[in-house]
């Protein structure tokens, strides 16, 4: 035999040391040939005060193992302290989050008896970058950051697994009828690396309908990619038609790395309680061993957790009286599967996996052309409680030569010139303030433009820039401009 396989694990809180320890042992019992390395993350590691979650030292051990199967923790509310899940996930580059959601009827009620997809959610942008700020009493704001790089990765990554997969029909998901610039790009870019792709059918929803959809038509789905915050939701919304949300695991993939998950949380609900079920994970670590090259012992493993499904062995949260044969729980879900290996399904298929390693490697990211980027204008933020016409009346003199003042708005909706007096107006402002020749404008000038705001008295607490690409706007408009 060759050498084990050396992985990091983590028990994480609530319900993860009891559904690891199910997971573990079923891994075990079916002959998987890996080595396990522990280390601490989440709760107790947040209240020794270290906001990450995660001591130094056990990167050290994460970079070394390069492979992560890891239980759900919990992530402490406020405080300064950062969800560790979306660290591990951005200081790993683990950019591609695949989520495989598939309906088991007759064998487990389902409103969807025909669903089977697979979303692969973008793992480190998005509004996960957690960049946010408070910058007047009333207001609060996250920057959401989308961009070509990590668009094309993920969306070349969804094309490659569904050829690898043998899956016919790529749906990307976004909102770009109202971000026409964030999710317009990632739109634009699924065009662009979907035209590489002639043996793939290509289609595009937007998230709310195509969320709806996935409700009421699954079936519809083959693979789905969409950002970050939209997998996060669809992934849960998908699960929880399977069943229970307990019943999905999930890979996340780099280049380098790789870690292996359930869908859900910690459900500190039922923690303790020795209920919870265990198959999200197990299903994560029959990921892992794919990825890690011992197809045979997960598809033993698989299969056997399919017999146990189809044998009404079920954990409370998916039994149902007449349908379900034996309700167990966490320990004696893993017993039943234990006991199963070697067996296969009979009303659901059964399952095979290649004996090579799993992984993927990507080709280079795409040429692009270099643009001409030219500044055109700024947009200054304002702290400021009052009436438009009364802004515009105390910004109007304080306009630099060259420039113009071209329009005030207030939550992206326009209120000067010519608002209408029925817009709510909050405490945060925006004045748009334009190269007034159509001409390129310098820093300087805008420079002292702010200079000039701020020393009247008023309260600029941001501003944003307004470039031109190839004289194309990189702005969008408020609404009424
Ligand atoms: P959750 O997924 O933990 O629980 C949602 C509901 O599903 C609960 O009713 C729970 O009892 C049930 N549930 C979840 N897993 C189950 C299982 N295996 N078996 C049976 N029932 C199960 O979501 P939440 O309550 O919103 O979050 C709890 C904590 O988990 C939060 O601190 C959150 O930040 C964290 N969280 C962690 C991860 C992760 O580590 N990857 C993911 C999501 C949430």
């Amino acid at each position: 035999m060759t050498n084990p396989v050396s992985i990091t694990i983590a028990r994480g809180n609530g319900i993860g040391p009891e559904i690891m320890d199910a997971t573990l042992s079923i891994l075990a019992a079916a002959g998987a040939n890996i080595k396990t390395e522990e280390i601490e993350i989440g709760e107790d590691v947040y209240s020794r005060g270290i906001t990450t979650g995660i001591e130094a030292s056990s990167w050290d051990i994460l970079r070394k193992n390069k492979v992560f199967l890891k239980a759900p923790i919990t992530t402490p509310q406020g405080g300064g302290f950062k969800s560790l899940n979306v660290t591990i996930r951005k200081s790993l580059g683990l950019f591609a989050n695949v989520r495989p959601c598939r309906s088991y009827a007759p064998v487990l009620e389902t409103l969807q008896p025909k669903m089977d997809m697979v979303i692969v959610r973008e793992n480190e942008e998005d509004l996960y970058g957690g960049v946010e700020y408070r910058q007047t009493q009333g207001s609060a704001a996250s920057l959401k950051l989308i961009t070509r790089p990590g668009s094309e990765r993920i969306i070349r990554y969804a094309f490659e697994y569904a050829r690898k997969n043998g899956r016919n029909k790529v749906t990307c998901m976004s909102k770009d009828n109202i971000m026409k610039i964030a999710d317009g790009l990632f739109h634009k870019v699924f065009d662009e690396i979907g035209a590489e792709y002639d043996d793939i059918e290509k289609e595009h929803f937007i998230i709310d309908i195509g969320s709806a959809r996935i409700a009421s038509r699954p079936e519809h789905f083959d693979v789905i990619v969409t950002e970050n915050l939209y997998g996060d939701i669809i992934s849960d919304i998908a699960a929880e038609i399977t069943g229970s949300v307990g019943l999905c695991g999930s890979a996340n993939i780099g280049a380098d790395f790789a870690m292996f998950e359930a869908i859900h949380g910690s459900a500190p609900d039922i923690a303790g309680q020795g209920i919870a079920n265990p198959s999200g994970l197990l299903l994560g670590a029959v990921m892992m061993l794919v990825h890690i090259g011992q197809g045979e012992v997960a598809a033993k493993v698989h299969n056997a957790w399919l017999k146990t499904l189809e044998d009404g062995i079920h954990t409370g949260e998916i039994f149902r009286d007449g349908a379900s044969k034996k309700k167990v729980g966490t320990d004696g879900f893993a017993k039943a599967v234990i006991e199963r290996l070697g067996q296969e399904p009979s009303k659901l298929n059964a399952v095979s996996y290649p004996s090579t390693k799993g992984g993927m490697s990507l080709p280079p990211l795409k040429e692009v052309k270099a643009q001409k980027k030219e500044l055109v204008g700024t947009d200054i933020y304002l702290d400021w409680v009052g009436k438009p016409d009364e802004l515009a009346d105390k910004v109007l003199p304080l306009i630099e030569d060259g420039l113009k003042l071209e329009v005030i708005d207030n939550r992206g909706t326009k209120v000067w010139p010519d608002g209408m007096p029925e817009t709510y107006c909050c405490d945060q402002w925006r004045l748009r303030i334009k190269s007034n020749d159509a001409q390129p404008v310098f820093h300087d000038r805008i420079i002292s433009q702010l200079s000039k705001i701020t020393q009247s008295g008023l309260d600029a607490i941001k501003m944003e820039n307004l470039y031109t690409f190839d004289g194309e706007r990189g702005w969008s408009k408020a609404q009424g401009e």
